[in-house]
């Protein structure tokens, strides 16, 4: 048996061929083309959001929302995948991090609230929805609120994912995605910020082509970051069947969790907060125990990953460290496991049966 953790999506050849003609047709080829005005909108409407900005990856989306909102220096979790942090280190963003909440693995709204109070000088608030849960927006909002601090979210994990009924991107001042191929979603390697303001959304598309303006002059010198017209094509191809591709996602991630909820802990879910099926991780807080499971997923060939081993405060030692005890408590004892459209129910049934006799022993 082999089972992979992942599989990314595989654009159908006829579907994709078609939107390769059309750029073909188009002899445009990057910059705003047609294909990505169609994506855009797309998006926009299926996500159910405005001023959403396609760009070249997760990464830049979260270095351009931080430079469109003015963020130099930025509180954030110290559990999340490594860009989070990474990403605004190599702007030179000065980060200090602040812990999670024990149960549902997001920046703690208690914790960042505390950490303002002692050091309000932070431009910003950097949170993940972690493995597509919501952040507790409301709290975060209301912290946000009272010390004046502008809000980005890391939604790359999150893609359609709504909090009652609206998109989980609606709340704070910019929401990052990514499309990379091992997301969700993907258009190969690309991303998308969004926007609560039209304004930072104007700034922001200048600022991913080098700084110029709709006039041809230029502004505050920018960046690179643009989605060019052959990524946008395997978005779209993409895009028409990513319902069935959610909805088999889900049924995966329910049965996982059905499985194994009197086995292992597992995130508890934002209690508005919908599924998107984008990662299955458990916890496991006894070493042996984990080592076992690990020990016999890898003996039946089944793929895992610590995701996310080290906690970020650990990695980056030199940055400031409010607190991250809870960070550090689950990164040592997450794992993820197969989660994938290609994936079959039988194939989670037998890694639940693999995990359940681990720990029976
Ligand atoms: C994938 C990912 C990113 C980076 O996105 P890229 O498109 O690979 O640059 C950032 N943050 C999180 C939480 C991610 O999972």
């Amino acid at each position: 048996m082999n089972i992979l953790l992942n599989k990314p999506l595989k654009p159908e050849l006829d579907k994709l061929t078609k939107y390769l003609e059309q750029v073909n047709n188009n002899e445009w080829y990057t910059n705003f083309g047609p294909l990505h005005e169609i994506l855009t909108q797309k998006l926009e409407s299926y996500l159910g959001v405005k001023n959403l900005l396609l760009v070249s990856n997760g990464t830049l989306a979260l270095q351009v929302a931080c430079k469109a909102l003015d963020i130099n220096s930025a509180i954030t979790t110290p559990f999340s995948f490594v860009a989070t942090t990474s990403s605004l280190l190599w702007q030179g963003i000065d980060i200090a991090f602040s812990d999670i909440d024990s149960e549902s693995y997001n920046l703690c709204p208690e914790a960042l609230g505390k950490a303002l109070s002692i050091e309000p000088r932070y431009d910003g608030i950097v949170a993940t929805h972690v493995y597509g849960n919501p952040c507790d927006v409301d709290a975060i909002s209301q912290v946000a609120l009272k010390y004046n601090k502008k809000v980005i979210y890391d939604a790359a994990h999150a893609f359609n994912v709504k909090v009652g009924s609206e998109s989980v991107l609606n709340y704070g001042d910019a929401s990052t995605l990514s499309f990379h191929a091992t997301k969700l979603f993907h258009t190969v390697e690309g991303g998308a910020i969004v926007f609560k303001n039209k304004s930072d959304y104007e700034k922001a598309k200048q600022l991913i082509n080098f700084g110029i303006d709709a006039n041809g002059d230029l502004g505050e010198p920018g960046i690179n970051a643009k989605l060019n017209e052959y990524q946008c094509a395997v978005g779209l191809t993409l895009l028409d069947e990513i319902d069935q591709v959610t909805k088999h996602r889900v049924e995966l991630f329910e049965l996982y969790r059905q499985e194994l909820k009197d086995y292992v802990k597992m995130p508890d879910w934002h209690i508005k907060g919908s599924y998107n099926g984008a990662y299955m991780p458990i916890y496991i807080e006894n070493k042996e125990l984990l080592n076992k499971v690990i020990e016999n997923l890898n003996l039946s060939g089944v793929q895992h990953r610590r995701y996310f081993t080290p906690s970020l405060d650990v990695a980056y030692k030199k940055q400031k460290t409010f607190s991250a005890i809870e960070s550090r408590k689950i990164s040592e004892g997450i794992l993820c496991l197969p989660l994938h459209y290609y994936l079959k129910i039988s194939d989670v049934l037998e890694v639940t049966n693999i995990i359940k006799l681990a720990l029976k022993g």
